[in-house]
């Protein structure tokens, strides 16, 4: 009897799904080997807000049973603060971020917003605290207003306008032939890593949310752009809580809390200067990146 209510169950959840237009047919197919991920409770609440802090208490997690990924991972990013994330590819610190958006539910312990449970309240209260600033950026084939507005409900011109201030880009649009109006994406303008990188900060910024997720925001650009970058990141994340995945330590060097990651485990936490005393993991990289710093010839290697 279990076996035949069992596809009758997975037929009525896949016709609850679409119907919430939650997901595609292209979807569909890849969640019915697997149960679906995350669900809101039953009659969950918002997230509450003030100045929400972040904090992830002993959590563990894997994307498969037989493969355990993250291992009793704590720290606190409070209110306000920066706390990093390095190590190895491979270390696990994207699937943080993937966490605290809650596209997963950690095995154990819990991540805190603001002293509430992520896995309690309703995922879409939670996402609308959180602006992710990612590696690469994909812009849509419209204009540069609309890729910055995208995901925001009919901003006016003046908050665009702002936004693209606030993110160091708005002399180069307003340099463009159409200004706003210019189409970008792959069928019009195309723009460079930087450029695009900034559209992504403008669309984060109009979102205005307390908490940023920066994951190697900047590793994919030159050094020199990255340092401009970098300091745009440095006045846009002052006041909110911030997350910051770095693969060059140099970017996160300022950070007030510096985790250091390995096979999914934190091996070393503490602020830069006291991680180089430690002389341990976190030490070693630095070194090696200076070393790269100086001899741009091996940086050129290594990227490759
Ligand atoms: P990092 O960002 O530190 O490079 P990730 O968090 O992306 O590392 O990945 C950590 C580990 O989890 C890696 O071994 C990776 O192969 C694995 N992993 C990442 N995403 C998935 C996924 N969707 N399904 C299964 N394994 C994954
Ligand atoms: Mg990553």
């Amino acid at each position: 009897l279990m076996q035949l209510f069992r596809p009758l169950d997975m037929l009525g959840w896949v016709y609850r799904t679409i119907r919430q237009g939650m997901i595609d047919m292209a979807d569909m197919f890849r969640l019915l080997d697997k149960p679906v991920e995350v669900d809101d409770k039953p009659g969950a609440p918002a997230l509450i807000t003030r100045r929400p802090g972040v904090t992830f208490e002993n959590v563990s997690f894997g994307y498969d049973k037989d493969r355990q990924i993250l291992h009793g991972l704590s720290f606190e990013a409070p209110a306000g603060s920066t706390v990093a994330l390095v190590g190895p590819s491979g270390a696990g610190k994207s699937t943080i971020g993937r966490l605290l958006f809650r596209f997963y539910d950690p095995w154990e312990g819990r991540i805190c917003v603001d002293g509430q449970d992520i896995a309690l309240v309703t995922q879409h209260s939670l996402r609308q605290q959180i602006g992710i600033v990612p590696q690469d950026t994909v812009l849509f084939n419209d204009t540069v207003r609309y890729n910055i507005a995208y995901g925001r409900d009919d901003p006016s011109d003046d908050q665009v306008r702002q936004a693209a201030e606030d993110a160091s880009i708005l002399p180069f649009i307003q340099e463009l032939p159409k200004g706003f109006d210019t189409e970008v994406g792959e069928r019009g303008l195309k723009l460079s890593g930087g450029e695009k990188q900034r559209v992504a900060i403008a669309r984060t910024l109009l979102k205005d949310p307390p908490i940023l997720l920066l994951d190697e925001a900047t590793s994919a650009l030159d050094s020199r752009t990255e340092q401009d970058i970098m300091s745009t990141l440095k006045r846009v994340s002052a006041d909110r809580t911030t997350i910051a995945i770095a693969h060059r330590l140099s970017t996160i060097a300022d950070a007030d809390l510096i985790n250091v990651m390995e096979s999914g485990r934190i091996v070393e936490q503490g602020s830069h200067v006291e991680l180089l005393r430690r002389d341990g993991l976190y030490a070693e990289m630095w070194n090696r990146q200076q070393n790269e710093d100086a001899d741009p010839e091996e940086e050129r290697d290594a990227a490759e």
